[in-house]
């Protein structure tokens, strides 16, 4: 059953319900004025009756005085005598010579009782008479009800027509208004079966009517979603095109140099040199791989320890003098004694991460400057190079996983494959650290990196 059929059935019926309980309550207040109304015009008549009668020595009764009555048509009486004899009676029915309450005429005391004579319903006050404790007679008044039983026969009717009519009526505005409202989740439902279909996640879904109630925030949450998996789509798509790319060269070196070997028919250390070459890259793009999935799955573990900053930059600082030779100048200008809660050898990597692109970056001539103190309660590590910076557009993106700036993978044959940054990025902040990138194209390209101060009393520092 669909969603709207059930909210319609769901309406209707609390109309229905409320109806129902409305038409209770009228039915019974109306019926309880209308009896009350006859009852007292039963006893109203009864008083009157009984002004005009005397009793007898023997109990006997005798009409005094006629009544004034305003007896209507549908207003009658009869007067029994103690030995159940008719003593008077209106005109009418009346004249019948059964007691009107055969029932209530048995109960001998007063009461109002509904009665049913010759198929004619009355109300009855039954009136016991009595002269000083003796019981002489009884006096009946009753009214015919058919008046109301009609009005409440009527009422009934008018109850029933406006309590259909009035669920006929919510059934239809709740069918129309529900299904206006629902409109806007069939056409997400259609629009997203056809981003489906289509396979085509750079559709979006149009946003009809207001864009800050419960379904423009659907609609904008959905297309965020899409925007979302769009990206990690056109990324995942990227990443395969370059890891493939990044494969297929190193193998075609890797199999040309084999096929050369072969029809040589001797080994060529050359060949081999450049074999080694790319197979070691390929290990490093294999490894980055690893890395980025057990980090992206959070399976890459942190073996946190105090790490004594100084010493490993300065571990780093010597290795990458090594890497950089005479080409790039790398400047430790300023080193702080600093002590942080972390795993070592993941910022190390963080480290050489940084300061290997810097060299590659970096034309020939240029400098790498290295420094390492605090600013606040975090430790501030800083790698600066004068390299050819990072284009303004490609800013926002670099630690994004598999970003390369595209010019820079031109600029050197060791460009790697867009991973390390991302790593980077990952082992920072899960150590509560915060790593931060400033660059000008043609200038140089400075990195911050933020890590919190271990906070022991062992923690000092040269400052
Ligand atoms: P890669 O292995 O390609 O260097 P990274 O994730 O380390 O991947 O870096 C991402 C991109 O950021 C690089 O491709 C490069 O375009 C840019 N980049 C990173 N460091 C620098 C730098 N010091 N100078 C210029 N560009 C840089």
């Amino acid at each position: 059953m669909s969603l709207r059929l059930r909210l319609t059935i769901l309406y209707s019926a609390l109309t229905g319900g409320i109806l129902l309980i409305f038409g209770i309550l009228l039915y019974s207040l109306v019926n309880i004025l209308l009896v009350t109304q006859v009852d007292t015009t039963l006893n109203q008549t009864a008083n009157d009756l009984l002004l005009g009668w005397r009793v007898g020595p023997a109990g006997e009764l005798s009409q005094e005085t006629l009544p004034k009555l305003n007896l209507t048509s549908f207003v009658y009486y009869q007067i029994w005598d103690k030995n159940g004899r008719l003593v008077s009676s209106s005109p009418g029915l009346g004249q019948i010579n059964q007691p009107f309450d055969p029932v209530g005429y048995q109960l001998k005391r007063a009461i109002y009782r509904n009665s049913l004579v010759q198929k004619v319903h009355l109300r009855v006050l039954n009136v016991p008479l009595d002269a000083g404790g003796r019981p002489i007679g009884t006096l009946q008044v009753a009214a015919s009800m058919s008046m109301v039983d009609t009005t409440r026969q009527a009422l009934v009717q008018t109850i029933i027509i406006i309590s259909l009519s009035a669920i006929l009526f919510a059934a239809t505005l709740s069918w129309f208004f529900i299904g206006q409202a629902l409109s806007p989740l069939v056409h997400i439902t259609e629009s997203a079966l056809r981003i489906s279909g289509a396979d085509d996640l750079s559709q979006r879904i149009p946003q009809r009517g207001a864009q800050n109630d419960e379904m423009g925030r659907l609609v904008t949450a959905f297309n965020d979603t899409l925007g979302r998996l769009e990206q990690l789509f056109t990324s995942q798509q990227r990443f395969l095109a370059d890891v493939s790319h990044e494969l297929r060269t190193p193998l075609t070196v890797i199999k040309g140099n084999a096929d050369l070997m072969r029809r040589m028919k001797q080994v060529d250390e050359e060949s081999l040199d450049s074999i080694e070459d790319e197979a070691d890259r390929m290990t490093r793009l294999v490894g980055d791989l690893l890395l980025e999935t057990q980090a992206e799955s959070g399976k890459l573990p942190l073996h946190f320890a105090p790490v004594e900053m100084d010493t490993l930059l300065l571990e780093v600082f010597k290795e990458m003098r090594i890497l950089a030779r005479e080409r790039v100048q790398i400047k430790l200008p300023e080193i702080d004694q600093i002590l942080i809660n972390g795993d070592r050898d993941r910022l190390k990597q963080v480290l050489i991460n940084l300061i290997a692109n810097a060299i590659k970056y970096t034309p020939q001539g240029g400098e790498v400057f290295l420094s390492l103190g605090k600013v606040g309660d975090n430790a501030r590590l800083i790698v600066r190079d004068t390299g050819l910076g990072i284009p303004a557009e490609d800013l926002p993106h670099i630690f994004e996983r598999f970003y390369r700036a595209e010019k820079s993978r031109t600029r050197s044959k060791i460009g790697g494959f867009g991973l390390g940054l991302s790593i980077a990025y990952w082992i920072i902040n899960h150590h509560g650290g915060r790593i931060e990138v400033d660059s000008a194209e043609g200038k140089g390209t400075t990195f911050c990196i933020y890590l919190p101060l271990l906070k022991t009393s062992g923690n000092s520092s040269k400052e």
